[in-house]
């Protein structure tokens, strides 16, 4: 595996493989790597002659500064896990190469990017993934992107962007990666304390409980959204953001995708479930 800083050098050392017709795959990561993470860079790896792995932590996605400054960052163990899992090209520009200065272009995705995730962390989080995600596009330029259904709302709205602008890239969301308790993979579960770590599962619970109604023929949005809220309610360190059954291409009702945002603590967790699917 090979670490490339720059654009440029990225760029020249694709052009044989592309010229060989050779198929690219793209893994974007903001990096603190995680099974989830390696499930898409294995996907890509099954499918992909080259498969290249980003890592910038975004600044223009985040709306907390705090955050942004906190997010665990290890490079030294990110190169090591993307090395194991077969990636050829680890690009991990620094922000000055992202974002020169004088830089002054947008991409926004109108519609799905506005419910939920758009709503409570705001319309600029989605305006920097999609720019990021347009930019990495434009110099990967690869034959199939990979993203997870840990982030739904996002990989609804990267799938737009990739039609909408006819980049050619075929945009594949891969399943959910759970620890065996059930909570999502996440780099932010590194936040968690012994407590909060223990309160985090009401979320996977939620989406159980509401999966179990869905399965015993129960199709009132209201009551599979209270099956919900019944069990974010019942655990005293969870802040519900939202907690929403909606359609997982609109990310509005009606539809069977249960969406879920809680703070736990300071940490900020998400999470989903196709209702009706096995979990
Ligand atoms: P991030 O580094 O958080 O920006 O995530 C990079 C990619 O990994 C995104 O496409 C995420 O949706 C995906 N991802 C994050 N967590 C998981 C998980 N638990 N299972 C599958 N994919 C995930």
């Amino acid at each position: 595996m090979k670490v490339v800083l720059t654009v440029a050098e990225l760029r020249g050392l694709l052009r044989p493989a592309r010229r060989a017709g050779q198929t690219i795959g793209l893994v974007p990561t903001m990096g603190a790597l995680h099974d989830g993470h390696l499930s898409l860079i294995r996907r890509a790896r099954e499918r992909c002659d080259v498969v290249v792995m980003s890592l910038f932590v975004n600044p223009s996605q985040f709306d907390e500064p705090d955050d942004l400054e906190a997010y665990p960052r290890d490079h030294a163990r990110d190169t090591e896990l993307a090395a194991g899992a077969g990636v050829d090209y680890l690009f991990a520009p620094v922000v000055e190469e992202v974002y020169p200065r004088g830089f002054a272009t947008q991409v926004s995705v109108a519609d799905v990017t506005e419910p939920l995730e758009g709503q409570h962390r705001g319309i600029a989080h989605f305006d920097g993934v999609t720019t990021v995600v347009t930019k990495l596009f434009n110099i990967v330029q690869p034959d199939v992107a990979y993203f997870g259904q840990k982030d739904a709302q996002q990989a609804a709205l990267v799938t737009r962007l990739a039609r909408d602008l006819d980049t050619g890239v075929e945009v594949v969301v891969c399943p959910t990666v759970r620890e065996p308790d059930g909570l999502a993979l996440s780099s932010r579960n590194a936040y968690l304390g012994d407590d909060e770590r223990r309160a985090a599962l009401c979320l996977v619970r939620a989406l159980r409980a509401a999966n179990e109604r869905y399965a015993a023929v129960e199709r009132d949005p209201a009551a599979l959204r209270g099956a919900l809220h019944a069990v974010l309610a019942a655990e005293p360190m969870a802040r519900v953001d939202y907690a929403e059954v909606v359609d997982g291409t609109t990310f509005r009702p009606p539809g069977r995708l249960a969406v879920l945002a809680v703070r736990i603590g300071a940490t900020r967790l998400i999470d989903n479930h196709h209702l009706g699917d096995p979990l």
